[in-house]
């Protein structure tokens, strides 16, 4: 009982947050509707009074306020979640009071058909006039609750519908959230989020986790000889390279610029070196050509670190064992692949930072 109770008063926090939205002519975004059901569910009394507080001056309440107060008061990371867990809660809620009112549309119009059977017996009876008029008051009220159970049925799909959808494009904002933009790849917010998943879980399990950084070789010199769009093609395309070399459970991402990662899971050192040299020798055995000229763009070269978890250390020490090895593959001379093994070999006053900067390319 108390939960039909709590089911219809979150139901009609929902209808009154869709028609707020509706009445301002603010568009039911997954955003907008979590500003509105905060505020009818009475979740958050800052907002609230703030909400009360420009309707009252009457100055137009707009889209532009919606998503000034939505970045004020919810602009988190996991403003996302919040979102889906309110809008599936609805969904849940309006399918089941859907249910509920079938049912009792159903029960009205048995109840109409059986009354209407018994006014015909007493109608041909004869006898009892008056029994006869209160089986015809009983039929046509039963028939008008059955109605009403239909209409209110029809809204209620509605309402459910506009949720679904509502979910839809919050699963499209989540989508884009975790994902690079230009390449398709996972983020580095992303990438950096299944470190410590895949980390932990690595711990627990006792299994081996390998970390590879890749990084493109004199970028900056191709963009300046080809141009930065023909450069974004050559992201993409090496983006397609990495994600096409990873198996299910492995994580490719854009780390940023012309850097990315490959995260493998159930992998030791070896292994992940033999998978990232065979990345390397692909990329490197193919010249690149000019979709539209067919101009020759010369060998794309990749240089890669890489490294193994140490199970409970720091993910920031894990990152950085590749990222020296990476540093050190520049060193030696680019398109090439060198592990953590080696950073033990160097001396650590010339090693990573410092080698960087000795082999960064010469200004055009
Ligand atoms: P190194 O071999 O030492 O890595 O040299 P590099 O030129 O690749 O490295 P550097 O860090 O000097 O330059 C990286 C270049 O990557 C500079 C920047 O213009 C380019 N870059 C970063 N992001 C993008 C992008 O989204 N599109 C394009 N076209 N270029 C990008
Ligand atoms: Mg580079
Ligand atoms: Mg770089």
């Amino acid at each position: 009982m108390a939960q039909d109770s709590e089911a219809g008063n979150l139901f009609s926090v929902g209808q009154r947050a869709m028609a707020a939205m509706q009445a301002h002519g603010i568009e039911p975004t997954p955003e907008n509707y979590l500003v509105w059901f905060t505020h009818f569910a009475g979740e958050n009394p800052a907002l609230s009074r703030l909400i009360r507080l420009l309707e009252d001056n009457n100055d137009g309440f707009d889209a532009e306020r919606c998503q000034e107060l939505y970045q004020r008061f919810f602009v988190r990371d996991d403003a996302a979640r919040v979102v889906h867990e309110a809008s599936s809660r609805v969904e849940d809620l309006l399918s089941s009071l859907v249910k509920q009112l079938t049912a009792q549309r159903e029960e009205s119009e048995a109840a109409s058909d059986r009354i209407d059977a018994l006014g015909t017996i007493i109608g041909k009876d004869g006898r009892s006039e008056t029994l006869a008029k209160i089986a015809l008051a009983l039929r046509n009220e039963t028939r008008r609750m059955a109605k009403n159970a239909r209409e209110l049925g029809k809204e209620l799909r509605a309402s459910s519908n506009q949720v679904a959808i509502l979910r839809a494009s919050l699963e499209r904002v989540r989508r884009e959230a975790e994902t690079d933009p230009l390449t398709g790849l996972a983020n580095r917010k992303t990438f950096e989020a299944a470190l410590r998943r895949l980390a932990a879980e690595a711990v627990e399990k006792g299994t081996p986790l390998s970390l590879v950084v890749v990084d493109i070789d004199h970028f900056k010199r191709f963009n300046d000889t080809f141009g930065h769009r023909t450069g974004d093609v050559v992201l993409k395309l090496m983006a397609s390279r990495l994600r096409n070399s990873v198996r299910e459970r492995d994580i490719a991402a854009r780390y940023g610029g012309e850097e990315f990662v490959l995260l493998l899971p159930s992998t030791d050192l070896d292994t992940a070196v033999e998978r990232a040299e065979s990345i390397r020798a692909d990329v490197a055995s193919h010249r690149l050509r000019a979709r539209g000229s067919g101009k020759d763009l010369g060998v794309v070269t990749l240089s890669m670190g890489v490294a193994e978890y140490r199970p409970g250390e720091p993910l920031s020490e894990f990152f950085e064992r590749a990222d020296q090895a990476l540093y050190l593959a520049k060193q030696q001379g680019r398109n090439r692949v060198v592990d953590e093994r080696a950073l033990a070999k160097t001396d650590p006053a010339t090693s990573a930072g410092d080698a960087m900067q000795d082999c960064a390319p010469a200004p055009a």
